[in-house]
């Protein structure tokens, strides 16, 4: 026989600092959230070791610890996280309307509210020799890992906006940024360009790319290839950091839910509201831009109190406002 269709009030996709965030706030407003935590349960923080910026955590605190209380948070308050992957939506257009949610290719699900927290995913290179070394000199989040390098010589891969900021912010710790740009140009604004271009310990080197990661256990340095000479050099460095973009995690939302051209979802004005009266979205899945443990918290909290008042508005039948 098959399982009976559960109904959930608010049911939140993801687990990291947003989905638990708007998981404490929904469950404090006893709207009995549900959290499935997907294939990274507590999200991108528990990749990096320690976390020295979120305001609280005077002596800073490792990701995966943080990811924890965040988790034990909310289910003091009596959020349930289930271990699972949401793998199909179908979205209601009706204010009021109830969303079909698949888990785990099987179970069935009936939301009045859902917030989707799936965050983004860091890209990397995909070589075996960046592979082997991610976590041991090699990441994709410069705030996140940079102090580690202080006073010493790095590279960072990438052309763009994410690139030239990380560029300049690894400048402000490290002795030395080498920078790596596959064109003869950067991708990046004529001011982030600007602000590398500045910067007396930035070295930038166009037309160049990673040949490979060196070193056993860690990072020791890196061999560079010239991709139009096809001239090899090694230099000496601790750390490399993968700056070549982020993909959100939206691609089961696809054909449902607004999004800009590279795939995050749309909001409304400040809100966290979608197209979709009843789904909100918050963190990195619908910010391209600050992309911080503490901005995607607070967008946590946004979505919950915009699904509270979502179902406060449905109960009263007053018309709800998706603009
Ligand atoms: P982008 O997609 O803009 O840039 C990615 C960069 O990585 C490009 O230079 C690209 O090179 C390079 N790249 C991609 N794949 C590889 C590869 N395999 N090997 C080497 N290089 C590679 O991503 P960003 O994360 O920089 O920015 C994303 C968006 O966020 C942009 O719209 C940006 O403007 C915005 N942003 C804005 C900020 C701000 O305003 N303060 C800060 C950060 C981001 P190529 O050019 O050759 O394709």
């Amino acid at each position: 026989m098959s399982e009976p269709v559960e109904r959930i009030k608010t049911l939140i996709i993801g687990s990291g600092p947003a989905g638990y965030t708007a998981a404490i706030y929904a469950a404090r407003a006893d709207l009995k959230p549900v959290v499935y935590t997907g294939m990274e349960p507590g999200g991108q923080l528990t990749t990096t070791t320690e976390v020295d910026n979120f305001p609280g955590y005077p002596e800073g605190v490792d990701g995966p610890t943080m990811m924890v209380q965040l988790q034990q948070q909310a289910e003091r308050f009596g959020t349930e996280v289930r271990v699972g992957m949401v793998t199909a939506v179908e979205f209601s257009d009706e204010n009021g309307g109830i969303h079909k949610i698949t888990v785990d290719d099987s179970k069935q699900i009936e939301a009045e509210t859902v917030i989707i927290s799936t965050g983004a995913s860091a890209k990397y290179l995909n070589t075996p020799s960046e592979q082997r070394l991610r976590g041991g000199g090699v990441s994709a989040c410069a705030v996140c890992d940079g102090f580690f390098y202080k006073g010493q010589e790095v590279a960072i891969v990438g052309g763009g906006d994410t690139a030239a900021e990380e560029a300049s912010y690894l400048a402000n710790i490290c002795k030395k940024v080498t920078m790596l740009v596959r064109k003869d140009h950067m991708r990046a604004s004529k001011a982030m360009q600007h602000r590398v271009n500045s910067l007396d310990n930035i070295e930038i080197r166009y037309n160049t790319e990673v040949d490979e990661v060196l070193g056993d256990q860690v990072v020791e340095g890196l061999r560079m290839v010239n991709n139009q000479t096809g001239e090899k050099e090694e230099i000496a460095i601790t750390g490399l950091f993968i700056a070549i973009g982020h993909k959100p995690n939206t691609d089961i939302f696809k054909g449902q839910l607004e999004m800009d051209e590279t795939g995050y979802i749309i909001t409304r004005g400040k809100s966290t509201k979608t197209n979709k009266p009843g789904v909100f979205a918050s963190g990195d899945v619908q910010d391209k831009e600050y992309r911080q443990a503490v901005t995607a918290a607070g967008t946590g909290c946004m979505a919950a109190l915009d699904a509270e008042r979502y179902l406060a508005l449905v109960e009263s039948k007053e018309t709800v406002d998706t603009e």
